[in-house]
């Protein structure tokens, strides 16, 4: 007779809020179709000031992994053994292994962009980037950019947290060989010309502002741009639109997001899971 296995192998995300989290539905569609019968995500809101107990729970329930997002990723990293290189610089970790009660934090979030940039056929090195925003996502972007050899990035940030931008900044200069510059955004912001690649990493137009765009002057972008946005719901939003009227080359937060929920599965489980499932998923449970 077969031998019965009942244990499940748990993952999931620590967040506070964390009930509109969509990890659920992209990673437990991807176990379905890798056969990962007994793999559950668990989407779990941690009170701030409980993150450390959250943790030893973890490590008690023999947890394989798990994803923090807001407000946990900078807060985590004291309860982490090994930190990846880049999640070291970014300041933040997203994803978690658990190897025996060993945990190595990663930050799979600016992964999840270049492998993006990837597959639109960019290649990052030499190129000129203006990056909007200098929150978690902008720093976890800046940072695999000028890992893979991006010859210059502008981060534009509203004034209103000087210190973000600047320490990003620091950051960049002290550890990358990038040259890097700061602009203030005061005014609709203009393109510089010569421009390779332009990202929206703040948070403008995510659902339910999904009316609201970037203050940029649209028309300083040109046809030799390429144009990524961090937002993943909607997948086109108005600063994409105003990209496509233009005729330049765009992708969404969406793939950004998938390809981080794929890497955190392979961290996992060492598999690589299906990737258009895992859209289908995610646009289902967004309908
Ligand atoms: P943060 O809050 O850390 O950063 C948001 C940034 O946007 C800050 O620099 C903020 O500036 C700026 N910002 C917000 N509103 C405005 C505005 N009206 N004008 C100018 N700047 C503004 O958030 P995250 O970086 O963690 O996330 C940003 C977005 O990225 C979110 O929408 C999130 O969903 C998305 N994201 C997508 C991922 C993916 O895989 N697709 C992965 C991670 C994040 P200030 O600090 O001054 O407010």
């Amino acid at each position: 007779m077969k031998e019965k296995d009942y244990l499940d192998h748990l993952v999931g995300v620590f967040g506070h809020p964390a009930a509109e989290n969509p990890g659920v539905v992209i990673q437990e569609a991807a176990f379905r179709a890798l056969g990962l019968k007994n793999w559950r995500f668990l989407t779990i809101d941690v009170d701030q000031g409980k993150l450390g107990e959250a943790v030893a729970g973890l490590k008690a329930m023999k947890f394989r992994g798990i994803n923090c997002t807001i407000p946990h990723k900078i807060e985590v990293l004291k309860y982490i053994d090994i930190i990846a290189p880049s999640a070291k610089l970014i300041g933040a970790v997203n994803t978690i292994i658990n190897d025996d009660g060993v945990l190595t934090g990663e930050n799979t979030d600016g992964q999840g962009f270049m492998i993006a940039l990837k597959s639109a056929g960019i290649a990052p090195q030499g190129k000129n980037v203006v990056v909007l925003g200098a929150g978690g996502a902008a720093r976890a972007i800046c940072v695999e950019l000028a890992l893979a050899g991006a010859r210059h990035l502008t981060v534009v940030n509203i004034p209103r947290d000087m210190a973000l931008g600047e320490s990003l900044i620091r950051i960049l200069k002290e550890n990358t060989t990038v040259a890097v510059g700061y602009v203030p955004w005061v005014d609709a912001f203009r393109i510089p010309s010569g421009t390779n690649i332009l990202v929206n990493a703040t948070s403008i137009g995510l659902y339910p502002n999904v009316n609201d765009k970037p203050n940029i002057d649209y028309d300083t972008i040109t046809q030799d741009m390429y144009v990524q946005d961090v937002i993943p719901n909607p997948a086109f939003t108005p600063f994409l639109r105003e990209a496509d009227k233009r005729g330049v080359r765009w992708q969404s937060g969406m793939q950004m997001l998938i390809n981080q929920a794929a890497l955190n599965i392979t961290m996992w489980t060492g598999l690589k899971p299906d990737k258009d499932v895992m859209i289908k998923a995610f646009k289902k449970a967004l309908a």
